[in-house]
């Protein structure tokens, strides 16, 4: 890991409606205070400036939240903030989060001319039915539409995000959103199991009986048709839920898996630096009054031990498919990966939930759609 490098996330906690399965920090009919968050954005970049003055930043994310709801101007005066403050190092990957429906062809351009290389495109689902289930704003013409503009206006790296797992979906919708999705040949995917998270409009609904989960198993089958499907079609399966074409893993979600240092910006970014982890306060205006009294607007410092470090080397570095490399393990922490695991990685092998290859430990298939049940041993 190399210390003076990290990744940069920024967030956009803005989006024109709520999403019924969405629990992150992200806020509609909040747009009256976009001018002054950004203003707040802008100078949380400048109060990091000195402390980062010796640091490279290698990835940038700007996510949300649906940050391609906002004006263009606005990301180009962050943008020129986070160029003017912090070190950007030459190729640095500059990914942004968009959403069909928000998106035009101004907007993708003024992204592409002020050097954001990367696009993430919240798809879904390829049946409008299941869209408006979901609770998206937006059609899948309009995301065709979007796709194909991003392409004319020169974006050669771009992801699509996707979820399985969604009421009333059937494993027909989800090979025709699959294939769909193939055939306009994007460099990543990210394909999410929908899981029904309380305090959304899906929790409320599920809790009292309007709303039926897919049965376990045609999540399972989904998931190990997608991981099939997009092998075949050439894609890498490099993370639990991620694939790209070789070459095209996102370099920021790799910092995450690989325990390295981030710091986040924004209303209730999360940061890792110097064995810390924290969060900003995730209320926008909260977020706003205290950068406008000049001080970081953190909260919930955890130093992070040798000992937690460790466990979340093992979370972290079993969601990548290369798995947990023993040797690197050793070289970070001076401790042998058996010495301190060796219990579990054992009881976990019985079970048919984890194998080594390569002097790597890895999860087999059982183990991946069973992940969170291995981790736990690590926690
Ligand atoms: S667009 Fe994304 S962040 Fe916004 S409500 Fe929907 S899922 Fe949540």
């Amino acid at each position: 890991m190399n210390k003076n490098h990290l990744g940069l996330y920024i967030h956009i906690p803005y989006c024109k409606s709520k999403c019924h399965y969405c629990d992150f920090n992200s806020f509609p009919g909040k747009e009256e205070s976009i001018p002054g968050y950004f203003d707040a954005l802008v100078r949380e970049v400048e109060l990091y400036a000195e402390t980062l003055k010796e640091i490279q930043v290698k990835t940038i994310f700007i996510g949300g939240g649906t940050p391609s709801l906002v004006e263009p101007k606005y990301i180009y005066h962050l943008m020129r903030a986070v160029q003017q403050n912090l070190n950007i190092v030459k190729n640095a990957e500059i990914s942004i989060e968009t959403n069909p429906g928000t998106l035009t062809y101004e907007k993708l351009l003024a992204y592409k001319t002020m050097g954001i290389n990367r696009l993430s495109i919240g798809l879904q689902a390829c049946q409008d039915r299941l869209l408006r289930k979901l609770g998206r704003i937006h059609k899948m013409d309009e995301f065709v539409e979007n796709y194909e503009i991003a392409r004319k206006v020169g974006f050669k790296n771009i992801n699509i995000d996707l979820i399985f797992g969604i009421p009333s979906q059937t494993m027909k919708d989800w090979g025709e959103t699959l294939r769909n999705v193939i055939g306009l040949n994007p460099e990543h995917l990210s394909c999410y199991s929908l899981k029904i998270e309380e305090e959304t409009k899906f929790g409320k609904m599920y809790d009292v009986g309007e709303l039926i989960p897919v049965e376990d198993e045609l999540d399972r089958e989904m998931y190990e048709f997608t991981a099939e499907t997009l092998k075949k079609n050439g894609y890498k399966h490099y993370e639990i839920s991620n694939f790209a074409k070789e070459g095209f893993e996102c370099r920021h979600n790799l910092i995450y898996w690989h325990g390295e240092e981030y710091m986040g910006i924004g209303a209730g970014a999360h940061s890792y630096y110097k064995k810390n982890r924290y969060n900003n306060l995730y209320n926008i205006e909260a977020y706003i009054s205290q950068i406008e009294k000049k001080e970081l607007p953190q909260e919930n410092h955890q130093f992070i031990d040798a000992a937690e470090e460790m466990s979340e080397a093992m979370i972290l570095g079993l969601r990548l498919i290369q798995g947990v490399h023993v040797k690197q393990f050793k070289e970070k922490f001076h401790r042998d990966l058996f010495e301190v695991y060796g219990e579990q990685i054992n009881k976990l092998m019985k079970k048919g939930l984890l194998f080594m290859e390569d002097d790597h430990v890895k999860l087999t298939l059982v183990g991946l759609d069973l992940a969170n049940d291995v981790f736990m041993e690590f926690i």
